[in-house]
């Protein structure tokens, strides 16, 4: 019932002629691929590549959006101006952007709900710090985060969601979550989505994992139950080892 999604957060990396060139790779190589893909470069590349991937089996995702639709907000991009540009997901919550730019939960959550009202697919970024993990709290911050991202979303909505988790002290550290602890965690977030939507919206729902997935441990993550695909970042800056990622197994 649940496919495999594999996005790749190219973050603040490449000029468009970089960007264009690894789309028009990922298209290439992509294209016999069995998964649904996401690519999201930086705002500057959301043209460029948009118009690389149009018609193409790989979603344009952008990496953030502001919460509100439009106004006096310098240096916010809005949903109408992603919209304008053919973007169809964005990623929100994601780490960088809860513990660079301290965005809370409360901000989150309304751009997750204006997202879903102008049409876009979102990927929700849920994850707990190292510390955190090592007080044993990594479930309840994932499931505050959860609860928290998705309040006031109605049901027909979830099936736009996706769940990324990603531990914090996993991402571009080269330190993985171990296939066993991360399906652990999803489970987890899949009851906490059972409890609040019921039984059959846990089981359609799509959670990615990410932090530091590379070739060579992307099957073996995969493989797990509750784990349907990955929230990728420095392995996704090339197509060499994206696309390897993208076609596991
Ligand atoms: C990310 O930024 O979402 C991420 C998972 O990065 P990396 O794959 O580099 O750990």
């Amino acid at each position: 019932m649940r496919h495999y999604y594999i996005a790749g957060n190219w973050k603040m990396h490449k000029s468009r002629s970089e960007a264009a060139e690894l789309a028009r790779a990922l298209v290439s190589q992509l294209k016999d691929g069995k998964h649904k893909y996401l690519a999201a470069p930086s705002f500057t590349s959301l043209e460029t590549v948009g118009a690389i991937l149009k018609g193409t089996n790989i979603l344009l995702g952008a990496q953030n959006m502001a919460a509100e639709e439009q106004g006096a907000h310098t240096g916010e991009v809005s949903v109408l101006q992603l919209k304008d540009l053919g973007v169809q997901a964005v990623i929100l919550g994601h780490s960088e952007r809860r513990h660079t730019y301290k965005e809370d939960d409360a901000l989150i959550n309304r751009k997750v709900r204006l997202a879903l009202q102008h049409g876009l697919e979102v990927i929700l970024c849920v994850g707990e710090l190292l510390e955190e993990r090592e007080a044993g709290k990594a479930e309840a911050v994932c499931e505050a985060q959860t609860v928290k991202g998705l309040e006031g979303v109605a049901k027909e909505s979830l099936a736009r969601i996706t769940i990324a988790y990603e531990p914090v002290w996993a991402i571009g550290t080269g330190k993985t979550a171990t296939p066993e602890d991360a399906d652990a965690i999803h489970a987890h977030i899949r009851r906490v989505v059972g409890r609040l939507y019921g039984a059959d919206a846990a089981a359609a729902l799509i959670i990615q994992y990410g932090g530091s997935v590379k070739p060579d441990n992307a099957a073996q993550l995969m493989a797990k139950e509750n784990i349907d695909g990955a929230l990728v970042g420095g392995a996704a800056l090339k197509a060499d080892t994206f696309v390897p990622i993208a076609k596991f197994g």
